[in-house]
């Protein structure tokens, strides 16, 4: 009795319309429980990445202000912010991953300084 592999496959009986049933009514529980899950991730990725950019602003400014004996004295943030990169402080201006703009404050006193953004505001204080 010598079997190909054809009549294997034939021999085979497959799988019922209940087990099809039942496997694909567990892969669709599975999907709802995962999906709702997944939905966040790179809100929460960008604002992650977001936060990160202002400590290392903030980081630098402080380096800057210990170096230079005071905060960069740009006219706008992007000036600020261009002053960090050309003085070696920043490899590159930092940009937000939903297209925010940073805003640097000194302090009145021009002893501290707050970095935030213009889509996620101030993280990571
Ligand atoms: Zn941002």
């Amino acid at each position: 009795m010598k079997k190909t592999l054809c009549s294997l496959w034939r021999d085979q009986r497959g799988f019922t319309l209940i087990e099809l049933a039942v496997t694909i009514f567990v892969i669709s529980i599975l999907i709802a429980i995962a999906l709702p899950n997944l939905r966040g991730t790179g809100d929460k990725a960008s604002k992650v990445a977001c936060e990160g950019n202002q400590r290392l602003i903030r980081a630098q400014l402080e380096n800057y202000f210990l170096t230079e004996h005071g905060y960069p004295t740009g006219l706008t943030d992007t000036d600020r912010l261009q002053q960090l990169v050309t003085q070696g402080y920043l490899q590159t201006l930092p940009t937000c991953p939903l297209g925010g703009t940073y805003h640097i404050t000194i302090a009145a006193d021009k002893n501290s300084v707050t970095v935030d953004c213009s889509k996620h505001g101030a993280l990571g204080l």
